[in-house]
């Protein structure tokens, strides 16, 4: 995965995730899984999948998640698209059948939330003006050299504080 100049992690792009995502169909399901991937801000949620168009959503924010974390998320969607296409009748939406297909791709005793913040910021920083907290999951231009930013709202230095 990607590696930014400095050998730190770095954000991934929509196109890695499409991939990912398409990756997935293929190794776990021939590519029988119907879905288009879009992408939308969502703050609360990390992703979702509508069945009335056989859409994942994923969360512009989940692609500054650590990647271990992004994979779980994926796998999450495509278990209810799995869910929904390949199997009849009524489902609970995080019951047997989903749990069946998360472990279909490798994943035992799944998160049923789709809540993000349960990831806790690795870094976590705060502006020594007016007190606002910012936080960063890996390591970025941000993390390495946060003298050289200022807070968008007071002008003020930031101090790392995790
Ligand atoms: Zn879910
Ligand atoms: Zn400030």
């Amino acid at each position: 995965m990607p590696q930014g100049d400095d050998g730190t992690d770095s954000a991934i792009t929509e196109e890695q995730v499409r991939i990912m995502l398409y990756r997935y169909n293929q190794s776990f399901y021939d590519g029988a899984l119907d879905f288009t991937v879009a992408f939308r801000a969502l703050k609360r949620r990390a992703g979702q999948y509508q069945p009335g168009d056989r859409t994942i959503t994923i969360s512009q924010h989940l692609l500054e998640f650590p990647l271990d974390r992004i994979r779980t998320i994926l796998k999450h969607e495509l278990a209810h698209a799995a869910v929904h296409q390949l199997h009849e009748g009524r489902r609970k939406p995080h019951g047997q059948e989903w749990k069946l297909e998360m472990g279909r791709m490798g994943i035992q005793d799944p998160d049923t939330t789709h809540d993000m913040q349960l990831a806790p910021y690795r870094y976590v920083f705060e502006c020594t003006g007016c007190g606002q907290r910012t936080g960063r999951y890996r390591s970025c231009r941000f993390v390495e050299q946060t003298d050289r930013y200022r807070c968008g709202d007071c002008g003020d230095r930031f101090e790392q504080i995790t």
